[in-house]
């Protein structure tokens, strides 16, 4: 499920073929970008512009090494997870807040529809055109508002569904960074009586 959270808001930001980095990025830590570019059929230019676009957003972070025979720097990347899941968890908030804008002005504004231009309009403007289309002559009719209702609805309880899965994963890992800490805390408090007991 992370996988798919990640690849969505990865394409967002650096196009569609950047999902794929997603799968070879995942898990991982420092991963070499000849590597990448070999794996995903790409130039190692097309692969840094993917990876500098996720990088501006804070998505993958590098590490770059001079090779010593070429002369050149080679970059190796990290996926931040955590960070990508909150500026997917961010995106999925606004897009609510604008769906529930656009459903709160459906319920109680008409909206008018041209036909054959497929141009829709607000009320307004049909009355100031006198109710015809200015660029074909048409009579608007008056827009389903109760379709486009039913629509919007279903996608903000769509985008509401994700958000709690989203959630969920997020509880997820920070449940395993708390228990890692924890482990550390224990081996650490150990190791500290052992000394005690040596001394
Ligand atoms: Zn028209």
């Amino acid at each position: 499920m992370q996988i798919t959270f990640l690849k969505e808001i990865v394409g967002e930001i650096a196009g569609k073929q950047s999902r794929e980095l997603v799968d070879l990025l995942v898990g991982k830590k420092d991963v070499n970008e000849f590597l990448i570019a070999k794996k995903l059929k790409l130039t190692i230019n097309q692969v840094r512009n993917m990876l500098y676009k996720l990088s501006d957003k804070g998505l993958v972070s590098f590490k770059r090494k001079k090779d010593s025979r070429k002369g050149w720097y080679i970059y190796f990347w990290t996926l931040n997870t955590s960070k990508s899941l909150e500026l997917l968890e961010k995106k999925f908030l606004e897009e609510i807040t604008q769906l529930e804008q656009k459903l709160k002005n459906r319920k109680v504004k008409r909206f008018y529809f041209c036909e054959i231009c497929k141009v829709e309009v607000s009320e307004e403007t049909a009355l100031l055109n006198n109710f015809t289309c200015p660029e074909c002559g048409q009579v608007y009719s008056l827009a389903e508002n109760e379709k486009i209702i039913k629509e919007l609805k279903s996608r903000i309880n769509k985008l509401k569904k994700n958000l709690e899965m989203l959630e969920k994963e997020k509880t997820k890992k920070s449940i395993r960074k708390t228990k890692r800490k924890t482990k550390k805390t224990v081996k650490k408090k150990r190791k500290k009586t052992a000394k005690k007991k040596k001394k």
